[in-house]
């Protein structure tokens, strides 16, 4: 097939690679935002337009569709790659299961209405794939046997990228690594109703499920956290613990040990390269202090060979792995 460039010229391919340089059109679909740029050879090309998501799956289909026709009067572009919130079978593009930050999503046949709507190629991904796709081929870690990406927002996503390809498993749902179960105390329960998912623990919420805990117990006299409990967001205890307030400090050590916890298991599962991590809780990680934790509880074979590194790509991450997975399901099909 002729693949046609901004210029209007037959793709050039990369030397060495297998990716030709085109113009691809990212769309990161989120629960409160739509955000997308054009994408060349895995790196931004344009800004980021945003949007606010609108609510039910044929809204979002428009806004979709705007921001591609948008993009269209100043780009010629070659396909459209999406990363939406939910399970999604990447055969068909449908979304199989969906979050509860998108209600009515699932079922949403998004790769067919996009194409059938703009005649481009188009690949719809789960949003945590998609970065941890961009991720790796950004670190230029395609060779790798396994990279894991792990994404520390509101839940926790994973991506898991084995020889350079995405790894879906068999129902679309690998890499769903905020439910694994830590616990057996049945303490707290998850977004998905079952008890004791990583997600609980080691994600935002779960941050912030532990300082309201442990802040419970203690006198205003021993932190100023103690007057702050009815309005408590990460941030307040994240500029406690730069301020040196031991209770801050105590809640953060406890999170390192919940993320730690979900992180020993998946090494022990897959015995990758390295872990990627991301997402908005990442600047809470003190990496020297998680690798510490990581050592303390794995085979001397993982936890001295086993990297914990920080992402690169920040929040384009989805944005670009979808662009450059459609890409790549253009020439390789
Ligand atoms: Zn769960």
């Amino acid at each position: 097939m002729t693949i046609l460039t901004k210029d209007g010229d037959a793709a050039q391919m990369d030397s060495g690679t297998t990716r030709p340089k085109m113009n691809a059109l990212g769309i990161d679909l989120g629960g409160t935002k739509l955000a997308a740029a054009i994408v060349c050879d895995g790196k931004l090309v344009t800004e980021i337009k945003k949007v606010p998501t609108p609510k039910g799956a044929d809204k979002i289909i428009e806004s979709v569709i705007g921001l591609i026709a948008d993009f269209q009067k100043d780009h010629l572009i070659a396909g459209v790659g999406i990363a939406t919130a939910g399970v999604v079978n990447v055969e068909t593009g449908e979304v199989i299961g969906s979050t509860g930050n998108l209600p009515g999503w699932e079922g949403t046949q998004i790769k067919k209405i996009v194409e059938q709507k703009t005649m481009l190629p188009t690949h719809a991904e789960n949003d945590a794939n998609a970065a941890a796709y961009a991720e790796v081929h950004a670190a230029g870690l395609g060779d790798k046997k396994a990279v894991v990406t792990i994404t520390l927002g509101t839940g926790i996503g994973g991506g898991l990228v084995m020889d350079g390809k995405l790894y879906r498993g068999q129902h679309w749902a690998g890499g769903e690594v905020g439910h694994l179960k830590i616990s057996m105390d049945n303490k707290r329960l998850c977004t998905c109703g079952r008890w004791d998912c990583w997600e609980a623990y080691g994600s935002g919420s779960g941050f912030l499920r532990t300082s309201k805990e442990v802040i419970a117990t203690i006198k205003p006299e021993q932190s100023n956290l103690a007057n702050k409990l009815p309005h408590l967001t990460n941030e307040i205890v994240g500029e406690a613990a730069d301020k040196g307030d031991p209770v801050a400090h105590k809640i953060i050590e406890i999170w390192h040990e919940h993320v730690a916890t979900g992180l020993v298991s998946l090494a022990h599962a897959l015995d990758p390269y390295c872990f990627f991590i991301t997402g908005g809780m990442e600047k809470f990680v003190n990496f020297e202090t998680m690798r510490e934790l990581f050592i303390d509880r794995s085979l001397p074979i993982i936890g001295q060979n086993v990297k914990i590194l920080p992402a690169t790509l920040g929040t384009s991450a989805g944005m670009i792995g979808a662009a450059s997975l459609v890409v790549d399901s253009m020439v390789n099909r």
